[in-house]
C-alpha cells in the first residue's frame, strides 16, 4: 500500500539535501548537473570524476609528461606510488606511512600479497575464504591453492549477510595459513568486524588479508589498530580514480622484512637502476612493486584523497549511513509492497555504503532504467545494487532512482 505521494517524497529528499553538511561537495564532480543522468547509483563500481582531476590530467600531459619527459621519473614519478600510498593510508586506511603502495590491479595485488603471506606461514595447508566473496578473489585463491597444493576452506556465508566472527571461528585452525575476507561484501554490503576477524585469525597463528574494494573511501578504516596483516583495494570505486586505475596494497610494517612476493621485477628490486645480477627485494613496501607502475592511472585518485582528507572519514561515514538508511526507508515504503526484498543488513553498523534489493524482474528492469538515466547495478541472481557514494550522491537522486524503480514495477 502506497501511503506517501511522489510530491511529498521529493520534498522530503530536498529537505535532507538542504540539511546535508556535505552537499556542496557534489558540485565538485564532473557531470553532477547533467540532466541526462537522473540518478547515478553506481559510484561504488565506477566513481564519478572530479573537476580537479580533469585539470590535473590535462596539466600532467602538457607540463609533466610533455615538458619533463624522461626526467619526470627522477624528479617525481619514481616515488609517486609510495607517496600517494602514504596519503591514501593517512586519509582512508588508518595506517602509518611506509606500508602502502599503488600499482597493478586488485586481482594481481591479491595474488602477490596472498603468495607473499603464504610464504610467511610455511607448513600450514589451508586458506580460508567465503563462498560469496567477489569472484576474482575466489578465482585467484583457487589458482594459488592449485599451484601450491593447498586446501581452500570455504565459509558458506549468508548471501544477505556476510562472514560473522562465529563463522570464522568455526573454520580456522592450526592448519590455517591465511584468511581472505572482503571487508564490505560486494553484494549484500555486509561489514565485517575486522578487529574481531584479526583476533580470531591471529589466535590460530594465521594471517589476515582484507579486500577493501567496497570500503576504502566509504567506511572508516583502522588497519594498524585492528591488527590487519595485509590489504588490497580498488581506486576506481569510491576513490574516483577512473576506469582501470591501479589498486593499492598494504603490508603491515612488521611483516615487510621477510615478505617476498612472487613477481620479481626490476622496479621492486633494491637499487633498480644498477641493473645488477640477481633479485634482491627493495627495502620496505617498494618490494611489492614488480614492473613500471601506471603513473597516468594514479593521477585522478589524488583529488578524491584530498577531499577525503579535508572532510574526514567520520563525516563521510555519517553521510553514507544517512544515505543508506534513507534508501532502505524508501524501499520499505514504496518497493516492498510491490514484492521487492531487502538483501542487505538492516542494522547500519553491519552495513557499508551500498544496499541491494531483490526482485525477479530486476534483470530486465535495469536495462530500462539505464536508458532513462537511472543507473544502479544489476547483480545476479536478481539484485539491484544501489551504490551511494557519499560525496557525489544526493538524497534527491536516491529518491528519483527508487521512484523510477517503482514506476518500472507498476507500469
Ligand atoms: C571491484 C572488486 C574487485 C575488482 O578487481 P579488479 O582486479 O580491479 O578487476 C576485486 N575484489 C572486490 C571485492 C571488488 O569489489
Amino acid at each position: 500500500m502506497m501511503t506517501t505521494s511522489t510530491g511529498a517524497l521529493t520534498t522530503r529528499a530536498e529537505q535532507l539535501d538542504a540539511a546535508d553538511p556535505l552537499r556542496a561537495y557534489r558540485d565538485l564532480f564532473v557531470g553532477a548537473d547533467d540532466p541526462g543522468v537522473v540518478a547515478y547509483l553506481d559510484g561504488n563500481s565506477l566513481g564519478r570524476p572530479t573537476q580537479a582531476s580533469a585539470e590535473r590530467i590535462n596539466s600532467f600531459v602538457t607540463r609533466s609528461w610533455g615538458g619533463r619527459l624522461i626526467r619526470g621519473w627522477d624528479e617525481e614519478w619514481y616515488d609517486l606510488p609510495i607517496t600517494i600510498g602514504d596519503t591514501l593510508a593517512r586519509a582512508t586506511l588508518g595506517a602509518a606511512a611506509g606500508q602502502t603502495t599503488i600499482g597493478d590491479s586488485t586481482t594481481v595485488l591479491l595474488y602477490k600479497l596472498a603468495r607473499g603471506a603464504l610464504a610467511l606461514r610455511p607448513g600450514r595447508s589451508e586458506i580460508v575464504v567465503d563462498r560469496d566473496n567477489f569472484p576474482t578473489d575466489r578465482y585467484v585463491l583457487e589458482s594459488i591453492a592449485g599451484e601450491l597444493g593447498l586446501i581452500l576452506r570455504w565459509i558458506e556465508s549468508d548471501r544477505r549477510g556476510g562472514v560473522g566472527t562465529g563463522d570464522l571461528n568455526a573454520v580456522v585452525s592450526d592448519r590455517t595459513a591465511l584468511v581472505v575476507l572482503s571487508h564490505v561484501a560486494y553484494r549484500s554490503g555486509y561489514l565485517v568486524d575486522a578487529a574481531a576477524a584479526a583476533r580470531v585469525t591471529h589466535n590460530a597463528g594465521a594471517l589476515l588479508l582484507l579486500d577493501l574494494c567496497h570500503s576504502v573511501g566509504s567506511v572508516p578504516l583502522e588497519l594498524d589498530a585492528w591488527g590487519v596483516d595485509l590489504a588490497v583495494g580498488c581506486t576506481y570505486k569510491y576513490l574516483n580514480g577512473g576506469p582501470g586505475s591501479p589498486a593499492f596494497a598494504y603490508v603491515r610494517a612488521e611483516h615487510q622484512q621477510d615478505f617476498v612476493q612472487p613477481i620479481w621485477g626490476w622496479m621492486g628490486r633494491d637499487n633498480p637502476f644498477a641493473m645488477a645480477q640477481g633479485y634482491e627485494p627493495a627495502p620496505g613496501i617498494r618490494r611489492v612493486i614488480s614492473g613500471t607502475p601506471s603513473i597516468l592511472g594514479m593521477l585522478a585518485l589524488q583529488d578524491t584523497l584530498a577531499l577525503l582528507d579535508e572532510v574526514g572519514m567520520e563525516a563521510v561515514r555519517a553521510k553514507s549511513i544517512a544515505l543508506t538508511e534513507y534508501a532502505l526507508d524508501l524501499v520499505r515504503d514504496v518497493l516492498v509492497p510491490l514484492g521487492v526484498e531487502i538483501g542487505s543488513p538492516e542494522n547500519a553498523a553491519e552495513r557499508g555504503g551500498h544496499v541491494i534489493i531483490d526482485h525477479p524482474q530486476f534483470e530486465t528492469v535495469v536495462e530500462r532504467l539505464w536508458q532513462k538515466g537511472v543507473i544502479p547495478d544489476f547483480r545476479a541472481p536478481q539484485g539491484l545494487r544501489l551504490g551511494l557514494s557519499p560525496l557525489s550522491t544526493s538524497f534527491r537522486e536516491v529518491c528519483a532512482g527508487i521512484l523510477a524503480i517503482r514506476d518500472e514495477l507498476t507500469d
